[in-house]
């Protein structure tokens, strides 16, 4: 029997992570992150479950990553730092892998490369064919995988794109082949299964950068994310064109232009970049910028320079700011709205997602794509994978206008599974999973307590109530003092906290036989109640208790 079991990455769109299992064999297909929602205060990052690997770490034989978006390989340093296993990858790709475990200072892990055009893997029972597909990003990969109980095919984030930028496009006739001797099921990319048509090239997205920058005699910022090595080449053309200098601005740009271009996946004209601080001292018509924070990241370079932080970029009146990556994940939304709105301020022509939505095509496969993918490798079985719920659906529904039995695609929640034995396949049983939230350097100490205490601060705001308390005795020394934070502004309302420790020391001298815990039980009660009777209000009531 093999089981695949899409340990997170369906019903949300990121952290995708997926295992193929035999009885003594277990391979991983890609570790992404995820992105936290905005009531996730403080938490950087999401992660997947490691825990059915840990359980089963004696069967892994090997992580297979598709492309190089953070979704995909995001999560790898953290997997890698307890378990350890070889990972396959493409040039590009194990370059930006090798970066981010070097950042995680993970040693002792091997990527190795493999050619699409020529190499096979062998992982236990699975034979593993990569094929190369086009995406947003360059030198992404589908798996064939090869299993006793016949091939299935793992076709992550996908279009079909005959004029990329790079010209390597979707090897389709090699796909096709592998189809040919039959193929048992589909995991597929069901992100841009409501959108109809087929996916644009990224090719009309280089004329409508240029049109834009064409005659504007004030300096180009031009943003978008750093793995997005393709649109990263385009700018760099236009700018070649237009006789402009190119200076990178922003670590995570900087680190990835350098490795693709060491791996030879980028072409930078001789002359062509600058120096930033070189920059800034020639011909504001003269130059482009290409910086980091698309998303508006707080703190990134862009965010440092629309707010007028940057040490030494200024930007003015004339100059023209250029957003070209996906329309922002959710959460991070706002923050794109807020230096929008920033950079109209100042004067800045800025063009970004709501007006120009055409300075970014999809890196996903649309309608039209998708049915061309399901009919050329015409799967029994498929299971959509990458989008949310209402994604899924639309896949099934496309599937089965192209030949799959509705009854024979999977949509699944994370942690379900489906299990292959003798040409059929079934629903298996579900994993145990949970998101793992990574808060600076701690990975899965914040759980739902954690939240919703934070949830309560950033809402409801703190009142600390100090109580001096002589155990022996059993009373209360003085009268009890109490300060806030994000509560009520403490000098305007001074008078609520002094009128609530006089009420609260007065309720509490009633009382007999107190100890110290019961002292702090009756002091949260008694100001939640009355704090809600004075104001309305809810606020976190922490009492501290000092022994006199
Ligand atoms: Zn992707």
């Amino acid at each position: 029997m093999i089981r695949f079991i899409a340990l997170s990455g369906t019903t949300e769109v990121t952290e995708n992570f997926y295992v193929y299992e035999s009885e003594n064999d277990l391979i991983v297909v890609d570790c992404g992150v995820g992105f936290p929602e905005p009531e996730m205060f403080g938490v950087d990052l999401v992660i997947p479950d490691f825990d059915y690997i840990r359980k089963n770490r004696s069967k892994l034989r090997g992580i297979l990553i598709t492309h190089g978006h953070e979704d995909h390989i995001g999560a790898l340093p953290f997997l890698l730092s307890e378990i350890k296993a070889p990972v396959f990858s493409t040039k590009l790709v194990a370059g930006f892998i090798e970066e981010k475990l070097k950042d995680y200072d993970i040693k002792g892990v091997k990527v190795n490369v493999f050619d699409p055009e020529r190499d096979n893997i062998s992982l236990g029972v699975f034979k593993i064919t990569p094929f190369r597909i086009s995406h947003s990003v360059p030198d992404g990969v589908g798996f064939a995988i090869d299993t006793p109980e016949g091939k299935i095919f793992h076709v992550a984030d996908y279009k079909f794109d005959w004029t990329p930028v790079d010209a390597r496009p979707f090897d389709i006739a090699k796909m096709a082949i592998l189809a040919s001797s039959g193929a048992l099921a589909v995991a597929s990319d069901c992100l841009g299964s409501t959108t109809p048509g087929y996916t644009e090239s990224e090719k009309g997205i280089e004329e409508r950068i240029e049109k834009i920058i064409l005659n504007k005699k004030g300096r180009i910022f031009f943003t978008t994310i750093s793995s997005n090595i393709s649109r990263i080449q385009q700018a760099v053309n236009v700018a070649a064109r237009l006789g402009r200098k190119v200076a990178i601005v922003g670590r995570s740009i900087d680190s990835k232009v350098k490795i693709s271009e060491d791996l030879g996946y980028i072409n930078l004209p001789h002359g062509l970049m600058v120096d930033p601080r070189q920059a800034i001292k020639m011909p504001r018509d003269k130059v482009m910028f290409i910086i980091s924070g698309s998303y508006g990241q707080p703190g990134s370079a862009l965010y440092r320079v629309a707010l007028g932080e940057h040490d030494f970029l200024k930007i003015e009146e004339g100059d023209v700011v250029i957003f070209s990556s996906d329309p922002a994940p959710p959460g991070s939304k706002t923050n794109v709205d807020f230096l929008v709105d920033k950079l109209i301020e100042s004067e800045v022509e800025v063009h970004y997602y709501d007006i120009q939505e055409d300075l970014h095509v999809s890196g996903h496969a649309s309608q039209e794509d998708i049915k061309l993918l399901l009919s050329v490798i015409k799967p029994k079985y498929a299971i959509p994978i990458g989008g949310t719920i209402r994604h899924m659906r639309a896949f099934s529904n496309l599937a089965s206008g192209v030949g799959v039995k509705r009854e024979n695609v999977f949509e699944l929640k994370p942690g379900e599974s489906v299990n292959f034995k003798n040409q059929t396949a079934q629903k298996g049983e579900k994993v145990e999973v949970r998101n793992v939230l990574v808060d600076g350097l701690g990975v899965g100490d914040v759980g739902q307590v954690v939240l919703r205490d934070r949830n309560l601060l950033a809402k409801e705001g703190i009142a600390i109530v100090l109580l001096q308390f002589d155990e022996s005795e059993g009373r209360l020394v003085n009268k009890p003092e109490i300060i806030s934070r994000g509560f009520v502004f403490d000098k305007g309302s001074r008078d609520l906290l002094e009128k609530s420790a006089s009420k609260l020391e007065n309720f509490l001298r009633k009382k007999k036989d107190l100890d110290r815990r019961l002292v702090k039980n009756l002091a949260a009660d008694f100001l939640e109640r009355h704090f809600y009777k004075e104001t309305g209000r809810r606020p976190m009531v922490l009492p501290v208790v000092a022994e006199v």
